[in-house]
């Protein structure tokens, strides 16, 4: 089994546009190939949006050079793009967007959320790409919750939503670049569940809501991240309380991190230009 390497752990809630708050729970500027192939992910809400007439949400922005992965808890997200794409990204869905080599995007409450208000809370992965893959063409998968595959513990003690890769016998819908796991998780507490992670991949476990035992004597707090290592296989994990959580799992991209902004690429030369494409309207 693997053991937990380190806990990281952010406190400071934030707001993207809109949105708020918002918990970084991890970034690339921090743990920089520690944790690749991902590269950032950001816990929006819980919280409440009163009722508006105003769109809410970020405006216009791009990207070059990964992939977004939104899920949805609660709430609903209206999404648009310069390709003249969108849709309604809804309570259990998944949109993975490849924005390889531009997108320009608006993520926004969607309109009927937005005017009826409520609760909201969503997930925002970024997962890299390899170098070869950074300039291929952007498109989206649209994963709805019934694309979803869904491992039911015995005797109602937990669930286990297979989004990308594989959980016992059950295939994730999202395709991608390189081996990734995605699980979303929930567990009753004193539960336990074993989740597959190959030995040299790298493993991280977030927990939204819950208490956690990990490896040994490991315990994960809420809105916590462990950052398991990267040697061993598999993920050993016990429930203290109700809990719900994401684990990630993925082979390492062994390249180099260039970054500034929305753009991630592997050289100060390739951030130069996408700037400048951007600038020149190449999105
Ligand atoms: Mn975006």
């Amino acid at each position: 089994m693997k053991t937990v390497a380190f806990i990281h752990r952010n406190d400071t809630r934030f707001a993207v546009g809109d949105f708020s708050p918002v918990l970084s729970v991890f970034s690339h500027y921090e743990l920089g190939n520690t944790v690749s192939p991902f590269l950032l992910l950001d816990h929006i809400g819980p919280g409440k949006l009163r009722p508006s007439s105003r769109q809410k949400g970020v405006n216009a922005h791009p990207h070059r050079g990964f992939e977004t992965v939104t899920l949805v808890y609660t709430g609903e997200i209206e999404h648009r793009d310069s390709s003249g794409g969108g849709g309604i990204i809804a309570a259990g869905d998944v949109q993975w967007m490849t924005a390889a080599k531009g997108i320009v995007h608006q993520e926004f409450f969607s309109e009927a959320f937005t005017q009826q208000g409520g609760r909201f809370e969503m997930i925002q992965l970024w997962v890299n790409l390899p170098a070869k893959d950074k300039m291929q063409d952007p498109h989206y998968q649209s994963i709805t919750t019934r694309d979803i595959p869904v491992f039911e513990l015995p005797n109602n003690d937990g669930k286990v939503r297979v989004i990308a890769g594989q959980f016992q016998d059950l295939l994730g819908p999202a395709q991608t670049y390189t081996p990734i796991n995605v699980f979303d998780a929930q567990l009753n507490a004193g539960q336990d569940v074993t989740f597959n992670a190959d030995a040299g991949h790298t493993a991280l476990i977030f927990l939204r809501s819950g208490r956690l035992q990990l490896a040994e004597n490991e315990v994960l707090e809420e809105e916590a991240m462990a950052v398991m290592s990267s040697r061993e296989a598999n993920i050993a994990v016990h429930a203290l309380e109700d809990s719900q959580f994401i684990v990630l799992t993925g082979e390492p991209i062994q390249e180099p991190i260039n970054a500034h902004g929305p753009f991630i690429m592997n050289t100060h030369d390739e951030i130069v230009q996408a700037y400048e494409d951007f600038k020149s309207g190449q999105f």
